[in-house]
């Protein structure tokens, strides 16, 4: 695909890998960050990307504990905002606040075993939160 984000990307971190999918995830045991090619030229799809991206670069692996993710989740948005600075863009507040508040929870009715066992891990990021 030639989009000028993903070129972008792959120039600041070469040893990224991509793949267009249905939705935005990192996959530590693929070492490769899915994207949904249809929402990257929109503002929520390039933040997204970015924060898989941030996940990667961060080497986040697994979780200890409830906490354990949503800290994840919290160091992720704030490399997230570094890598859009980058691309001389900020990520909304609101947005970065409303996906806290998603994974929060889904913590709730899911357990973190849970989410181990049905490999969701950092799939839970923007499945039920992007349209
Ligand atoms: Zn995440």
């Amino acid at each position: 695909m030639n989009n000028p984000t993903i070129n972008k990307l792959l120039k600041l971190y070469p040893r990224i890998k991509l793949q267009s999918g249905e939705s935005f995830y990192w996959s530590p045991e693929k070492e490769l960050i899915v994207y949904n090619e249809n929402l990257i030229d929109k503002p929520v799809g390039k933040w997204a990307l970015f924060h898989e991206v941030a996940h990667a670069n961060l080497g986040h692996v697994n979780y200890s504990s409830d906490l354990g993710l949503l800290k994840l989740e919290v160091a992720a948005w704030e490399e997230a905002k570094i890598i859009a600075s980058r691309f001389r863009s900020e990520i909304n507040e609101d947005h970065i606040q409303d996906c806290l508040y998603v994974c929060k929870s889904l913590l709730q009715i899911i357990n973190v075993t849970t989410v181990k066992l049905i490999g969701l891990c950092l799939r839970l990021d923007f499945v039920d939160h992007i349209d």
